[in-house]
């Protein structure tokens, strides 16, 4: 390969994912003259994209407010404010749309591809990209990088065991959260911010949901110091999960990382219920004549709560008849259903969508260009910057519109 690729271009992206097929076709689509080349370390390009969403590729979020948007971001919203008004999920529907893929919504907010396939989505950036006339290169990475003395940049690449030299004008990096390349971006002068997991599960060995694999509830809050997250919380085999639990684990991704995985989770069972509330309830439930000689832990006083995990929750309590119930007894039951205690004691990994925070520091680029505030003609887009997004389709979403924005700018 390294003999019949030309030596000289006008625009090198390193790194065939989404980021950067998103910045290498809007470039060669606005400026067809110019030279544009992927270079892909793997056999495929796409990978992610290909494995995203079980495989049925959750491409964006039906969320056209950038304000909105940007809250679904622990970190990259602020600088994503501005970026998301020039390119955000509605017009990655007009993008794929407008290339023969449709996309359609589920019930809470995120969209696939009408086909649940991911190959639709990888199809669709792999043949722009060809019509656009992008050149794309396996098995090729990139090692080294060093500035041109006249500008531009001299790349070490290596491909087929062997090692050789390409020259560019511009350069893309878009290696999404590759130790290796940050290294790189770093001998750059760029500041990297530590890269560390975001979105995971929690482990959690606690019998009161021992043998529960698979029971959810719907509307739950949970704490940690001073972050607080809301949504389903699913139990699994290894502790928690589901939205709310995911949620916690990126807004917290890096206070867990620094706690190695050991913190103090507290649990509302009853979502926003205060502990006085849940209280009252409870005493309507014993003092309900019917319930009198009806066991705590067959007649639940929540309908949220299924009876199974209700039953374990309840269980210091649950072979009472409510009407022998003690007061204090009842206190310590508001308190487990509205801040139960429980300890985290690892992450486990979320299979359907799994990110890292951290990556090239945000103070360092322009978001109106993604170019690279201490080096000229250097250009970021997607995971290799320090953004990450909850689960739900931001994070691709971030890498469609910082991977067009850098386009934009290559092409001009
Ligand atoms: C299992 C899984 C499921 C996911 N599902 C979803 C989902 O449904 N929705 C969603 O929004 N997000 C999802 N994500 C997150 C999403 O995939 C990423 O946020 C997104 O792929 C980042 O895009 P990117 O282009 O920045 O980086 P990547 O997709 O990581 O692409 C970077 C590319 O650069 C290549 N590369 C790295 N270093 C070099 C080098 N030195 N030289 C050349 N090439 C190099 C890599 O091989 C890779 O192909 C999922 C992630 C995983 C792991």
């Amino acid at each position: 390969m390294a003999g019949s690729l030309t030596q000289n271009w006008d625009v090198v992206i390193a790194g065939g994912g989404p980021a950067g097929f998103f910045a290498a076709i809007r470039c060669a689509e606005l400026n067809p003259k110019l030279s544009v080349l992927i270079i892909e370390r793997a056999s495929q390009t796409l990978g992610k994209v290909l494995i995203s969403g079980g495989g049925r590729c959750n491409v964006t979020h039906a969320c056209y407010d950038p304000a909105q948007l940007i809250t679904h971001y622990p970190r990259g919203g602020t600088e994503l404010r501005g970026a998301f008004s020039r390119f955000h999920p509605k017009d990655t529907v007009e993008w794929f749309e407008a290339r023969g893929v449709k996309l359609k919504t589920e019930a809470d907010g995120r969209m696939f591809p009408v086909t649940d396939d991911s190959n639709t989505i990888a199809d669709c950036l792999r043949e722009a990209a060809r019509k656009a006339g992008v050149r794309v290169e396996l098995r090729t990475s990139l090692l080294r990088v060093e500035k041109g003395s006249k500008g531009g940049f001299r790349l070490e690449v290596r491909n087929d065991a062997k090692n050789f030299i390409l020259q560019t004008k511009k350069l893309l990096i878009a290696t999404g959260s590759d130790r290796k390349t940050l290294d790189i971006v770093k001998s750059l002068g760029h500041t990297i911010i530590d890269p560390v997991p975001s979105l995971f599960t929690f482990n959690i060995k606690d019998k009161r949901i021992e043998g529960l694999s698979g029971v959810s509830v719907e509307h739950v809050t949970l704490r940690m110091d001073a972050i607080t997250t809301r949504g389903a919380l699913l139990i699994t085999h290894w502790g928690m999960s589901g939205p709310a639990a995911l949620r916690l684990s990126a807004w917290g991704a890096r206070e867990l990382f620094e706690k190695k995985y050991h913190a103090r989770l507290t649990v509302n069972w009853l979502h926003d219920h205060s502990f006085d509330k849940a209280l009252e309830i409870l005493q309507r439930n014993k003092d309900w004549k019917e319930n009198a000689r009806r066991r705590v832990a067959s007649a639940p006083a929540f309908s949220q709560i299924p009876i199974r995990l209700w039953r374990q929750l309840v269980d210091f309590a649950g072979e009472k008849n409510w009407g022998d119930v003690s007061k204090a007894e009842l206190r310590k039951l508001a308190q487990e259903l509205t801040a139960g205690e429980f300890e985290i004691q690892g992450k486990g990994q979320f299979k359907e969508e799994f990110v890292t925070c951290g990556g090239v520091s945000l103070k360092e680029v322009d978001f109106k260009t993604m170019q690279s505030r201490a080096v000229d003609d250097l250009f970021f887009a997607g995971e290799v910057l320090d953004i990450d997004g909850i689960t739900g389709g931001f994070n691709f979403q971030s890498s469609w519109t910082t991977g067009w924005l850098a386009g934009n700018a290559l092409g001009e």
